[in-house]
C-alpha cells in the first residue's frame, strides 16, 4: 500500500506543542508531508485586522516555521497566496494529495470557508481529518451536551462540559516531521474580481502581494509587513510559540500568585508589566494550547493546597469564560456577533444602530446615524479625545499595543454603550476588532453583549464611572501620564478631571484644557469632556430601563421590520 500524502493545514494552532491535530496527521506516517498557510483574503481584504495583529501572526508564522526546520531541515511553513476555497481544488490534483488534515475553526466565517473547502477534498477523493484542539472541549460537543443552546453562564458551561468529558491533557511536541513533497503551482490562479471580498477599499494596498502563489521569489517564505503592503506596527509586543511557552513558565513559577489569581484584584491601571497574564494574543493564535494552559495551572493549584481561588474569579475561571463564549458562537453561528436575529441578545434603541441585509437578516457593516452628536461621541471615544483622561489613556493604548486590561475593556464598552454615550455595542467591537492583538470573534462580541446589558449580563444599573474607577486602582494617575503625554506635568488632584484644573494649574503643567478632540486640535492643549457624565449616566440609566421593560431581543418581529422606531 502506498504511504499518504498529506496536506497539514495551519490555521488557529501556530504551534508545535499539544496539537491533536498535527498529531493524528503524523499518526498517519506520511510518505510526504506539507505543512502549509493558505494566505486568505477574508482577512487581508475584509475582517478590520489592525496592522498589529498582521505583525502579530507574521511573528507566530515565522517562529513555527523555525521550529519546523529544526526538526527538518527541508521543511518550514510553506505559505499560498491564494483563498483556501479556490485554491485547495487545484492543489489536490497537482500535488496528488490524499489526505487534508486541521484543526477545527468554529467561527462563523471559518465554518463556510472550510465547508467549501472539505467538498472539494470529497470531490477529488481526499480524506479530511478535523480535530478540536482550539478550546478546552469540543465547542460543538457542548452544545449537543446543552440542548442545542448556547452557554449564558459558566455554571452551564461546566454542566455540559462535564458531561463531553474531561479536558485531555496536552500532548507533546512531534520529534520529527516528514519530508515535503514537490510543490507544483503552475496552475491558473484564482482570480481575486471573482471573490467577492477583494472588493474593498484596501484592495489597492495589497494588491501586489498577490501577484504569485507561491510568493515573490518563488519559495513559499511568509509574507512580510511590506509585501502585504502595510507601514510598520507599533506595538512592543511580539508572537510566536517560544515566546508564549517561555511567558507561561514565567507566570507559573510564581505558585502563589497563580493558585490565588483573582480577577477582581487584578488593576488595569498597571502595565509594563500588566497584571495578568498577556497570553490571549497567543491563545488566539494558537501558538499556545489552551490545554497547556489550563492543565499547567491545574497542576500548580493541586501543589499549593488550601487558599486558592476558585471560578469565576481564578484563572481557571478565565479559560472557562473562553470557552462559554466559543460555545455560545458554535451554537447561534453569525447571528451570535450581531443583535439582529439574534434571540439572546436583548434589543436596545442605541443611538446608531446597525443596518440589516433583509435578505440574510445579517448585519451590513453601516450604520443608521441618528444621532450626529452620538457619532462625534463615537469618533472621540475611538481616537481617545473624549476628554476624559482614563478613557483616552485605555483607547490611546488599546490603538498603539493592541492590548487593554479586562477592567479597562469594561470600562470603555461601558461607557461607550450604556454608561455614556449610548451607542450600539457592534460599533464598539469593531474598534476591538481591528485594534485587538487577541481578536477573537466569539469573546469579543460576548463581552461587548455584556458590557452592554444586553446579553450574560443584566444589572445595568452598576456603571463604570471614568473618574472613580480609575482613580481606585491609580490614584496618582500614572497610567494617564504614560498614554495621555498631554496631562504628564498635571497635579494628581485634576489628573481624572483636567477641566476641573484653575487656569493657573493648567499653565503650570503646560496645557490647556479647550477645544473639542477633533476639528481644533493644538499643540498644548487637552479636549474639554465630550459631556457630563453625571447628566449622560442619569438619561443612559433611564432609557436601559425603558428598554428592558419593552423588553425585545434581536429576533422580534418588531425589531426585525424596524417597527420599533415608531414605539
Ligand atoms: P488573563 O486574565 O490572564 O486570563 C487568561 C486567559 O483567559 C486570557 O488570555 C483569555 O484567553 C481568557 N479570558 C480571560 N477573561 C476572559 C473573558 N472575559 N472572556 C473570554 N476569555 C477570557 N478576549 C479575547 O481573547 N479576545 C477578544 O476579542 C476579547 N474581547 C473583549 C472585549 C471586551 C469588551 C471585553 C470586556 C473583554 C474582551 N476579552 C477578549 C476578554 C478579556 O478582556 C481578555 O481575554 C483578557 O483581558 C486578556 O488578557 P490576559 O491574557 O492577560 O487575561
Amino acid at each position: 500500500m502506498t504511504k499518504p500524502r498529506v496536506i497539514y493545514w495551519f490555521r488557529t494552532d501556530l504551534r508545535l506543542h499539544d496539537s491533536p491535530a498535527l498529531k493524528a496527521a503524523l499518526d498517519l506516517d506520511p510518505a510526504v508531508f506539507w505543512p502549509i498557510f493558505t494566505w486568505d483574503p477574508h482577512y487581508v481584504y475584509r475582517a478590520r485586522g489592525g496592522l498589529n495583529r498582521w505583525q502579530f501572526l507574521l511573528d507566530c508564522q515565522n517562529d513555527l516555521s523555525e521550529s519546523i526546520t529544526k526538526l527538518n531541515p527541508k521543511s518550514k511553513l510553506f505559505v499560498l497566496r491564494e483563498a483556501p476555497q479556490t485554491l485547495f481544488p487545484k492543489l489536490f490534483k497537482a500535488w496528488g494529495a490524499t489526505h487534508l488534515v486541521f484543526e477545527k475553526d468554529i467561527d462563523a466565517y471559518a465554518r463556510e470557508r472550510d465547508r467549501i473547502v472539505i467538498q472539494a477534498a470529497k470531490d477529488a477523493g481526499v480524506e479530511v481529518i478535523i480535530r478540536s484542539g482550539r478550546t478546552l472541549w469540543d465547542s460543538d460537543q457542548v452544545v449537543a451536551k446543552h440542548g442545542g443552546k448556547p452557554t449564558m453562564s459558566i455554571s452551564q458551561l461546566q454542566a455540559a462540559g462535564s458531561k463531553v468529558g474531561t479536558i485531555n491533557r496536552p500532548i507533546p511536541a512531534p520529534g520529527h516531521f516528514p519530508d515535503p513533497g514537490e510543490m507544483p503551482v503552475h496552475f491558473e490562479r484564482g482570480q481575486p474580481e471573482t471573490n467577492p471580498d477583494f472588493n474593498s477599499e484596501r484592495r489597492t494596498e495589497t494588491d501586489t502581494a498577490y501577484s504569485r502563489i507561491d510568493g515573490p521569489n518563488g519559495d513559499f517564505a511568509i509574507e512580510t509587513m511590506e509585501e502585504l503592503g502595510f507601514p510598520s506596527a507599533t506595538t512592543t509586543h511580539r508572537g510566536g510559540e517560544i515566546i508564549a511557552l517561555r511567558m507561561l513558565n514565567d507566570i507559573l513559577a510564581d505558585k502563589k500568585c497563580t493558585a490565588t489569581f483573582e480577577k477582581p484584584k487584578t488593576s488595569p491601571a498597571q502595565f509594563e508589566p500588566q497584571s495578568t497574564t498577556f497570553l490571549s494574543p497567543f491563545l488566539h493564535f494558537g501558538a499556545l494550547s489552551v490545554r497547556e494552559f489550563y492543565w499547567r495551572v491545574q497542576d500548580v493549584v493541586k501543589s499549593f493546597g488550601k487558599g486558592a481561588s476558585s471560578p469565576p474569579e481564578s484563572l481557571t475561571g478565565q479559560l472557562l469564560f473562553r470557552d462559554m463564549y466559543f460555545a455560545s458562537q458554535a451554537a447561534l453561528g453569525p447571528v451570535f456577533n450581531q443583535t439582529a436575529k439574534n434571540p439572546y441578545c436583548r434589543f436596545i434603541p442605541w443611538h446608531l444602530p446597525s443596518k440589516r441585509d433583509p435578505s440574510t437578516g445579517l448585519v451590513t457593516g453601516e450604520y443608521h446615524v441618528d444621532s450626529e452628536e452620538a457619532e462625534t461621541w463615537f469618533r472621540r471615544w475611538k481616537w481617545g479625545m473624549t476628554g476624559f483622561p482614563w478613557i483616552d489613556a485605555l483607547m490611546r493604548q488599546l490603538r498603539t499595543e493592541g492590548w487593554i486590561h479586562h477592567l479597562g475593556r469594561h470600562s470603555v464598552a461601558c461607557f461607550l454603550t450604556r454608561g455614556g454615550c449610548y451607542v450600539d455595542w457592534e460599533r464598539g467591537a469593531e474598534v476591538f476588532e481591528e485594534w485587538l492583538l487577541d481578536h477573537e470573534p466569539a469573546c469579543n462580541a460576548g463581552n461587548w453583549q455584556w458590557l452592554s446589558c444586553t446579553a450574560f449580563f443584566s444589572q445595568y444599573f452598576r456603571c463604570y464611572s471614568p473618574i472613580s474607577f480609575g482613580q481606585k486602582w491609580d490614584k496618582q494617575g500614572n497610567f494617564i501620564r504614560r498614554w495621555v503625554p498631554e496631562l504628564k506635568d498635571m497635579d494628581a488632584k485634576y489628573i481624572y478631571e483636567p477641566w476641573k484644573a484653575p487656569l493657573v494649574d493648567q499653565k503650570k503643567a503646560g496645557v490647556r484644557v479647550r477645544g473639542d478632540g477633533l476639528t481644533d486640535v493644538e499643540m498644548g492643549t487637552y479636549p474639554k469632556p465630550m459631556f457630563d457624565f453625571a447628566q449622560r449616566r442619569t438619561a443612559c440609566l433611564a432609557a436601559m430601563k425603558t428598554a428592558y421593560q419593552v423588553g425585545l431581543h434581536g429576533n422580534d418581529s418588531q425589531v426585525l421590520e424596524g417597527t420599533w422606531r415608531d414605539m
